[in-house]
C-alpha cells in the first residue's frame, strides 16, 4: 500500500461498538481526521465469519464503500488457561451469557479452576485505502483477570482486566490513560507511523 496520509481526511469506521468509536475519536483528534461510522451511512453490522482477528477485521472493513477510506477493528480477550477463549468470540460470548458481568464471572471462575488468570487483549486494525488496498496493524496488551470487577470507565471486559505492571483494572483507570496503553493504541501507533504525520 502507498504511504498515504490520513491527516485532515474523512475515514469511515466499520464499527457499531460505541466504546471503540469513542477511543478512535480521541486517538484521531490531534490529526484533523473526520470520523464517520458505517451506521451513519446506513450500513448494517456484518456477520464475523473469520477464524482470526485479522480475517474479521478485513471482513468488516470491506463493508466500507469503495472510494472511501475505511478502518475496522477486531479485538477481544484471550484467557490463557481457557484455550485463549473467548478471543474472536468476545462480543458474542457476552451476548450468549447474558451480558458483560455474567460473562466475566463465568470466565473468571473457569480460569480459577485452572488457577491461572493470565490474559491478553488483542487488536487487529484493517485500513482500506481509497483504492481499496487493505493493510493490517496488530497490538496486544498482557495482564490478568480479577474478581470482583471494578471501575466504571471503559467498556466490555475492562472492569476485570489488570494490565501487567499496574494495579488497577482498565475500568478503574482514567479513560485517557486506558486509551493510551491498550491493545488498540498499540496497533494504532503502528498505523500512525505510516499514515499520520504529526501536525
Ligand atoms: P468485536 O471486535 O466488535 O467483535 O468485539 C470485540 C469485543 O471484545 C468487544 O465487544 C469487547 O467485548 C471486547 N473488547 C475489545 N476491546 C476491548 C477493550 O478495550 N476493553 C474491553 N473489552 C474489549
Amino acid at each position: 500500500m502507498k504511504k498515504f496520509k490520513l491527516n485532515n481526511k474523512t475515514i469511515v469506521l466499520a464499527s457499531h461498538n460505541n466504546g471503540k468509536i469513542a477511543e478512535f475519536k480521541v486517538l484521531f483528534s490531534n490529526y484533523g481526521v473526520k470520523i464517520q461510522t458505517i451506521s451513519m451511512l446506513g450500513i448494517e453490522e456484518i456477520e464475523e465469519t473469520g477464524k482470526t482477528f485479522e480475517e474479521n477485521a478485513i471482513i468488516k472493513v470491506k463493508t466500507v464503500p469503495d472510494g472511501s477510506i475505511g478502518l475496522s477493528d477486531d479485538s477481544g480477550l484471550c484467557i490463557k488457561s481457557l484455550g485463549h477463549s473467548p478471543g474472536i468470540y468476545s462480543a458474542r460470548y457476552a451476548k450468549k451469557h447474558g451480558g458483560w458481568l455474567k460473562a466475566m464471572e463465568k470466565l473468571y471462575f473457569e480460569a480459577k479452576q485452572k488457577n491461572c488468570f493470565a490474559a491478553t487483549f488483542h487488536c487487529a486494525l484493517a485500513l482500506k485505502s481509497e483504492s481499496s488496498e487493505i493493510s493490517i496493524f496488530k497490538g496486544e496488551v498482557e495482564g490478568k483477570i480479577v474478581w470482583p470487577p471494578s471501575g466504571k470507565n471503559g467498556f466490555g471486559y475492562d472492569p476485570f482486566f489488570i494490565p501487567s505492571n499496574l494495579k488497577k483494572t482498565f475500568g478503574e483507570l482514567p479513560h485517557m490513560k486506558k486509551i493510551l496503553l491498550d491493545h488498540r493504541f498499540k496497533a494504532f501507533k503502528k498505523m500512525a507511523k505510516f499514515h499520520l504525520a504529526d501536525n
